[in-house]
């Protein structure tokens, strides 16, 4: 079998190579005869002359390869020691308690499927938040690092905060170091905003759009509904430190396909001055029967589609008449042609094929070596810390999951290699004949089941995640067709 894809859309005929990790332009009648099921071998002995000499030449540049790669394990593991110090963001659970019960909630009764803990009265002590911090500020190396203030809800364990910021700020005055809370904003007091604006702390707000459907989702401890508190407490903010609002604040809006995307954009359009575009971070909502009503999500992505092409021939346009300019950014663009919700689209879409535009062109297959796709070295890039000080991978991978580690121990580089390893042994046998290693980003959630990595959850997770990057790799290069340069980088189409 050949390690490629193939790859069309209404004007023109692609092959995405799997080792090379490009896209060629191809003619239809080539398109046409090259099957994925072919062997090197068999392509060459049935294709017409025409085309054999330019095969030939690609194969010598290690174009047309045949599965299975010959990837070898992932080597980190001998090194993965010297390569610990790498720690881009910290994320302390300060508590796990919250004064919320939002429906869908991976810590409430949802979601049977994931084991997460349930809600309950732990908190963090200073002593536990210290040694994190410590153990952050000794093994971040990175330009702009990050301590998150994650919960349950984390103002209700307010005095933490303010003890280990100030603690940061007494002990290690030259570490530039940022803070971040993400809180459902409804314990924001005066004490607290003025707290985070004196400190340049980032606020990441969760709002899910207008009152209905914020409401549906997002209720109190008691049932009641948060809407007006929560928006009451953002317009408090953005009209007592408007400056610290712009840069500071952020919303984060967790989308139900099922729930018109029109009203979610419309609410925020209307309320622009409280909601600039940018701040606005939107991530869909797990998929679960409970919440998804599947007759209505077609008629909001037909709504979201359209928009998107939309906003795509804007910005073509735009920067067809604007060619000269070098720095272009359809988000700062001032003309009225991108409206709010083009700005939406335009971040949604960036969103979508980021991982895309990121990855493709680069050789990812190198010495016959590939990362495990998209997965993280557990602990190395972000580390979460419970309540109790345990490591863990991320806040997804936590509590159902072993720990990494603790505040006293440090991380457990060993039981690190066994995870990977063991995530290694389960899928490598697979990724070797998969035409979408070198884009892939599986992540260990994925195929854990709440026990151990699953091979059933693997094949179903593979299965949806190559139908999605077939789909965006198409996207690109529609994209492409129209401006080369859409994407400011280098298009990964081989001339
Ligand atoms: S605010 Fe966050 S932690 Fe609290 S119930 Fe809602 S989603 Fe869960
Ligand atoms: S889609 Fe699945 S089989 Fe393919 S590379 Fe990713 S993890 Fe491996």
């Amino acid at each position: 079998m050949l390690a490629i894809k193939k790859i069309k859309t209404e004007k023109n005929h692609y092959i995405y190579d799997t080792y090379r990790n490009k896209l060629i332009k191809v003619d239809e009648k080539l398109y046409n005869t090259l099957d994925e099921n072919m062997s090197f071998e068999q392509l060459t002995s049935e294709m017409d002359e025409c085309y054999i000499e330019d095969i030939k030449h690609y194969r010598k540049k290690n174009f047309f390869q045949d599965f299975p790669l010959e990837i070898e394990e992932f080597d980190y593991l001998v090194d993965i020691d010297k390569d610990y110090k790498k720690l881009n963001m910290l994320s302390l659970e300060i508590t796990e308690q919250c004064n919320f019960r939002c429906k869908y909630c991976v810590y409430g009764d949802s979601y049977a499927n994931l084991k997460f803990r349930n809600h309950n009265d732990n908190m963090m002590d200073y002593s536990t938040a210290k040694k994190a911090v410590d153990f952050y500020i000794q093994n971040c190396h990175k330009a702009e690092p990050v301590v998150r203030f994650y919960g349950g809800e984390p103002l209700l364990n307010f005095k933490l905060i303010k003890e280990i910021v100030n603690y940061v700020a007494k002990y290690h005055p030259k570490f530039k170091l940022s803070f971040l809370i993400a809180t459902n904003g409804s314990l924001l007091s005066k004490e607290i905003i003025e707290f985070c604006v004196l400190n340049n702390i980032r606020l990441h707000i969760s709002i899910d759009g207008p009152e209905e459907i914020n409401d549906k989702y997002r209720n109190d401890i008691n049932g009641n509904k948060t809407f007006d508190k929560v928006f009451s407490k953002i317009k408090f903010i953005k009209n007592n430190y408007p400056d610290y609002f712009n840069v500071f604040v952020a919303f984060l809006v967790t989308y139900n396909p099922s729930e018109s995307m029109k009203d979610v954009i419309e609410f925020f359009k209307k309320n622009s001055d409280f909601f600039p575009v940018s701040n606005i971070i939107i991530s869909s909502l797990i998929e679960d029967e409970e919440f998804y009503d599947y007759d209505k999500i077609p008629d909001n992505m037909k709504y979201l589609n359209s928009i998107t092409q939309k906003t795509i021939d804007i910005i073509v346009d735009m920067r067809n008449r604007n060619e000269s300019q070098g720095d272009y950014s359809p988000l700062n663009e001032k003309s009225s042609e991108m409206k709010y919700e083009n700005k939406i689209a335009y971040i949604l879409l960036v969103n979508t094929l980021n991982y895309i535009t990121r990855t493709l062109n680069k050789q990812m297959i190198e010495n016959n070596k590939v990362y495990p796709q998209g997965c993280c070295i557990p602990g190395r890039e972000s580390l979460f810390v419970t309540s109790k000080g345990e490591y863990h991978y991320c806040e997804k991978m936590s509590h159902h999951t072993n720990n990494i580690g603790d505040v006293d121990k440090g991380i457990n580089l060993e039981y690190v290699k066994d995870i990977i390893q063991e995530y290694q042994n389960l899928v490598l046998k697979d990724c070797r004949n998969c035409w979408a290693i070198s884009i892939c980003n599986q992540c260990f959630i994925q195929v854990y089941d709440g026990e151990k990595f699953n091979y059933e959850l693997f094949r179903e997770s593979c299965e949806n995640l190559k139908t999605r990057l077939q789909k965006n790799l198409t996207q690109y290069c529609e994209i492409m067709e129209k401006d080369e340069g859409f994407f400011n980088d280098s298009s990964g189409l081989v001339k």
